[in-house]
């Protein structure tokens, strides 16, 4: 079977290895779709996302975001069977700790990651324990399933926890894929969104995926804007998928006191005004990373029930053959997700 590999820095390699056989509690999974991610190119830059990890990324398949079809399971398996559509969980933890217990694998001491530590989606197969199989609803492409697990996932759980309901006004600060999934999923909970990003292409995406107002920074003092168009409150909600310190305080400063902000952009420093920005506005202030594996169903179930356009996110698609030239027009930062799909 074909898997891609990032061999060095900026390299790609579309190798030629054996299919993998699955163990006792394991699953083949032939792939459909494999989304690649901003955290793919870490490794393609030559950087780790997990700095602790000691494995050599140039002898890993990458891809945490796949879908695709059982193909074989090993003979302890109960859940799922050939021919079951599937989409993969990326965490590998302990499975008898808290956390794990709980469903929140990425929070777990021993957590792995599928595309990281271990073989991913970039590649014809993969093998993956029975608990990684989140299933399919047949109402969804192997496309969307993709998109719904890190993107879709991450920000449907934000915009739970954010509270986010009709009533509320949402900013959402930078609209690559994670922001598109911020305005999808802020929209399909009935909210007023409105979307900030500097580049006009990725704010007229925003309007085409329902943001009801955009703002560009380079022009307009968004802060001051989002107090005007709020009567001076400000937000309910502000979600940053940017990182960026500028955003950061931003996303802090538009709310209006005991609003609520969210982090998911990734990050190493941030200086903020703790008493001006966040204490004395009594800001709930949270991080947000992936989704628990107990919430897959109501993610989909919430998806199909108000016609979330999730395949937006995605603006490419590619045969895997393509995978170089795949990784180099994603790393140009002129598209949103760049998708691998099989016939
Ligand atoms: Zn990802
Ligand atoms: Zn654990």
């Amino acid at each position: 079977m074909q898997a891609v590999k990032i061999v060095g820095v900026g390299q790609i390699e579309v190798k030629d290895v054996p299919i993998p056989v699955p163990g006792d509690n394991e699953v083949l999974v032939k792939l459909k779709a494999s989304a690649l991610c901003r955290s793919d190119l870490h490794l393609y830059h030559g950087e780790s996302v997990f700095e602790d990890s000691d494995i050599d990324g140039s002898t890993i398949t990458p891809g945490h975001e796949p879908c695709g079809v059982v193909e074989k399971v090993g003979k302890n398996v109960q859940s799922v069977k050939p021919g079951d559509r599937v989409a993969v969980y990326l965490a590998y933890g302990c499975s008898s700790c808290s956390y794990c217990l709980a469903g929140d694998t990425m929070l777990c001491d021993k957590f792995r990651c599928m595309g990281f530590d271990l073989d991913g989606g970039h590649a014809d197969y993969l093998v993956t324990p029975e608990y990684n199989c989140l299933p399919l609803p047949d109402e969804m492409t192997f496309l969307q399933g993709a998109v719904s697990t890190d993107v879709g996932g991450t920000l449907y759980t934000a915009c739970r926890e954010l509270g986010v309901d009709g009533t509320q006004t949402v900013v959402i600060f930078g609209i690559g894929p994670m922001g598109c999934g911020g305005v999808l999923m802020a929209k399909g909970y009935g909210a007023k969104v409105i979307a900030i990003d500097v580049d006009p292409q990725r704010l007229k995406l925003a309007q085409e995926l329902g943001a009801d107002i955009v703002i560009n920074p380079k022009e307009t003092d968004s802060v001051a804007e989002i107090k005007r168009l709020t009567k001076g409150m400000g937000a309910d909600v502000a979600i940053d998928c940017t990182g960026s310190q500028i955003a950061q305080n931003n996303a802090l400063d538009c709310v209006k006191p005991r609003g609520k902000v969210g982090f998911i952009g990734e990050s190493k420093s941030c200086t903020i005004n703790p008493s001006d920005q966040f204490i004395r506005k009594l800001i709930d202030l949270k991080g947000l990373w992936y989704f628990n594996r107990a919430d897959w169903n109501e993610i989909t179930d919430f998806i199909i029930r108000n016609n979330v356009a999730i395949e937006k996110i995605s603006s490419h698609t590619f045969p895997i053959e393509e995978a170089a030239e795949a990784f180099k027009l994603f790393d140009s930062r002129v598209t949103q997700k760049v998708v691998f799909l099989w016939d």
